[in-house]
């Protein structure tokens, strides 16, 4: 969709049911091993990084890049508040129908959004880089400039934001401005990340603001986005 994602698309969409997992809560601090696939994990897989796989001789079916997402079946009421489980799966596929979108645009699949505390979505975008020529137009930071111009205020305390590849450090950076209260990010990205890698932004000593974060959610299915957009890039042209 080549829509410019200022603008929700999804209108006030509540937040769907938390599926019946048995995911554990796994806050930045004391994040708890979990083994369980897509599971919350503490430890990087270097495996399922979209870079780490371009040399992968397997080739698995493809699914088309802006597959139907599994929405959730049934979407709670208007206000609900938002699940106590922070590593809730419902608000990533919000975000990963959007890096879906987004890879069918020809944009690295990465798609975040963001709710309110009453559950609402306020926003969500994929990036678009190449749409806006401009580099710094990633999913995560285009989904929380909406989200505030859509509340009419600058920060977004007690949000969640929802993104399908950890934020690098000027993602997390901006969203200790904006004052996020919980990220939640699926797969990690040891080369390119900001909070479980590189920097650290919200470990570090006089962090401007430390949101809770849960890493791994969904996060096989977001790592292989990326994988077969990488993998697809690197393919020779057909002769
Ligand atoms: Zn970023």
């Amino acid at each position: 969709m080549a829509a410019m994602s200022d603008e929700p698309d999804g209108g006030t969409m509540p937040v769907p049911p938390a599926p019946a997992s048995g995911l554990a809560k796994a806050p930045l601090a004391g994040r708890s091993l979990e083994t369980a696939e897509d599971a919350p994990r503490a430890v990087p897989a270097p495996e399922s990084t979209p870079e780490s796989a371009l040399g992968s001789a397997a080739e698995p079916a493809e699914p088309p890049m802006n597959a139907p997402v599994d929405a959730p079946a049934a979407p709670l009421a208007p206000g609900t508040p938002l699940p106590d489980d922070p590593a809730d799966q419902a608000p990533m596929a919000v975000a990963m129908r959007a890096a879906r979108m987004a890879g069918a645009r020809g944009e690295v699949p990465v798609g975040a959004a963001v709710f309110g505390a009453d559950g609402t979505l306020l926003a969500e975008a994929g990036n678009e880089v190449e749409a806006r020529c401009d580099a710094s137009a990633h999913a995560e930071l285009l989904a929380m400039r909406a989200a505030a111009r859509r509340l009419g205020r600058p920060r977004l305390e007690g949000c969640l934001l929802a993104v399908t590849l950890e934020p690098c450090p000027m993602c997390a950076a901006a969203a200790a401005h904006f004052r996020i209260g919980t990220i939640q990010f699926a797969a990690y990205d040891p080369k390119g990340g900001g909070i479980d890698h590189g920097p650290r932004l919200f470990d570090r000593a006089g962090a401007l603001h430390r949101p809770d974060v849960v890493g791994g959610v969904r996060e096989r299915e977001a790592a292989d986005l990326l994988t077969r957009f990488f993998r697809a890039l690197r393919r020779p042209p057909s002769p």
